[in-house]
């Protein structure tokens, strides 16, 4: 339903969830949110207001430069914690990647099926842990690389976040029929999937396009076209939203 995520040289956690707050309009089930920190990933989630998640991050000490944050409203799996994203791969020990979607992915069953024989433990009945198990295991060192291959397979519509353990100071965006926009700050660079999630903070947007996979970093955003060509999309100034 709703995605925010940031890399920014400053605690993100209250962007994240102020942007979630934002979002709330459009209603939800759950909600969550995932963070780089200390060299491991590590998020709060479940089937409760924004406000409540607030107080839970607060409580278990999670910040971060770098996040992603989700509001859900259940498509596949019903409304529970361990349903409610981020997600992430592989769930036990130390996980890898954490990922953050809007929209359904059609082919999940297939894909859950070939990821299932990989060895993949799933711990949720989403469409969503399939997307992140199959970026974790086509990783190979380079997220973007990991989302681009992924999502040349997936059929359905989405927006997807996803962050790396390995890659602390990185986002990855991609869409497909569902919306994606890149906020460019000062040092620091935003994705949601509704501008309006990032009033405040920047009023300088990028619209992301069908087939779009975007790396953001603290200095640079880079986006990726359907044809897998670099391409460079306009920074709009939207007006502030007040
Ligand atoms: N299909 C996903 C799920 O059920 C995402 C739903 C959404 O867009 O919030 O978890």
């Amino acid at each position: 339903c709703g995605i925010v995520a940031a890399v920014a040289p400053r605690d993100i956690t209250p962007l994240l969830l102020e942007g979630l707050k934002r979002l709330e309009y459009r209603g939800y089930d759950s909600c969550g949110v995932a963070v780089y920190q200390d060299g491991t990933l590590r998020r709060c989630r479940g089937t409760r207001r924004v406000a409540q998640l607030a107080e839970s991050v607060a409580q278990d000490g999670l910040t971060g430069f770098t996040g992603i944050a989700h509001t859900r409203w259940a498509t596949h799996g019903k409304p529970a914690t361990h349903n409610a994203h981020p997600h992430f791969s592989p769930h036990r020990d130390k996980p890898r990647l954490a990922l953050s979607h809007n929209g359904i992915i059609e082919n999940h069953q297939a894909l859950r099926q070939d990821l299932e024989a990989a060895g993949y433990r799933f711990e949720s009945q989403t469409d969503t842990e399939v997307i992140a198990h199959l970026i974790d295991h086509l990783y190979e060192g380079d997220l973007f690389e990991a989302v681009r291959l992924a999502v040349g397979k997936l059929t359905g519509s989405y927006a997807i976040a996803v962050i790396c353990r390995e890659e602390p100071h990185r986002v990855v965006g991609a869409r497909q029929g569902s919306p994606l926009v890149i906020g460019v700050g000062d040092g620091a660079h935003f994705l949601a999937s509704d501008a309006m999630a990032l009033a405040g903070h920047t009023d300088r947007i990028v619209y992301l396009e069908d087939g779009d996979v975007a790396d953001i970093q603290l200095e640079r955003h880079w986006i990726i076209d359907r044809n897998g060509r670099r391409i460079e999309r306009e920074v709009l100034t939207v007006p502030a939203f007040t």
